[in-house]
């Protein structure tokens, strides 16, 4: 199994970070994927990646964020990806359900990143939230590649995000026994095209006999359950593709 998105650089691991990373192996986690949201966590998935086999690392500034950037956080954010094991440019996107940078600094910001995304010819891990239309005018300037993470949004935006060949995030929200719609339109994307992700330490999945709490890159094992389920197929099979779906937007 992977996950393709978590935050274990945050402090909600402090006390036993390691301790989870060296069980990935027993527990049949083959990578996880460190995402950045800002220049300090994106510094830090680096340098997390760079001292365990396991974590890659995506760098950038989650549209929360940019309301706070200053100077030349683009080129210092550049001169992260030449260290080893950055494999894609996120979380970026637009929040406008939030709302927490003004909308017109969410696109400039988010156009911005795209376009190092295109030179630096990275795949984007995309953060988007009520604003399914508007990135899409954003994305559309630019020849991007990448996943759409925690996919939420209608059928018609599943279809014109496969259209530009992006992959689909799937994790703890579609585990959620509210989320009957969002799992009819998940079992419609070819499962070649879903990406399996927890977001540790958010969205604990909803799994029965374990008491909401905080999420880690394990119990990403509950998100290829739903799948096996929903594409009625094996557990193993969810495994191996999803597993291979990663291995190739990442380049592992
Ligand atoms: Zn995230």
């Amino acid at each position: 199994m992977v996950d393709t998105h978590a935050h274990l650089t945050m402090k909600d691991f402090d006390k036993d970070r390691e301790e989870i990373v060296n069980n990935f192996e027993e527990e049949g986690i083959e990578f996880v994927i460190e995402v950045g949201y800002n220049v300090e966590s994106s510094k830090r998935a680096v340098d997390f990646a760079s001292s365990h086999e396991r974590i890659y690392s995506a760098i950038g500034v989650h549209p929360h964020e940019v309301k706070d950037l200053r100077g030349d956080w683009l080129s210092i954010l550049e001169s992260f990806s030449k260290e080893k094991k950055v494999v894609a440019i996120g979380e970026i996107g637009l929040d406008y359900f939030r709302d927490l940078s003004p909308r017109s600094t969410q696109r400039e910001s988010f156009d911005d990143q795209l376009a190092l995304a295109e030179k630096l010819d990275l795949p984007v891990i995309f953060h988007i939230r009520d604003a399914y239309i508007e990135a899409r005018e954003i994305m559309k300037k630019h020849k991007v590649r990448g996943v759409v993470h925690s996919f939420n949004g209608t059928l018609e935006d599943a279809k014109d995000f496969l259209n530009m060949g992006l992959y689909i995030g799937v994790g703890g929200i579609a585990t959620y026994k509210k989320s009957e719609v969002l799992r009819e339109i998940i079992s419609t994307v070819p499962l070649t095209r879903i990406l399996t992700e927890t977001d540790s330490p958010y969205l604990f999945p909803a799994t029965k006999g374990i008491r909401k709490r905080r999420n880690e890159p394990k119990y990403v094992r509950f998100v290829l359950e739903v799948l096996a389920t929903l594409f009625d197929v094996s557990f193993e099979n969810v495994e191996s593709v999803t597993t291979q779906n990663a291995k190739e937007l990442f380049g592992l």
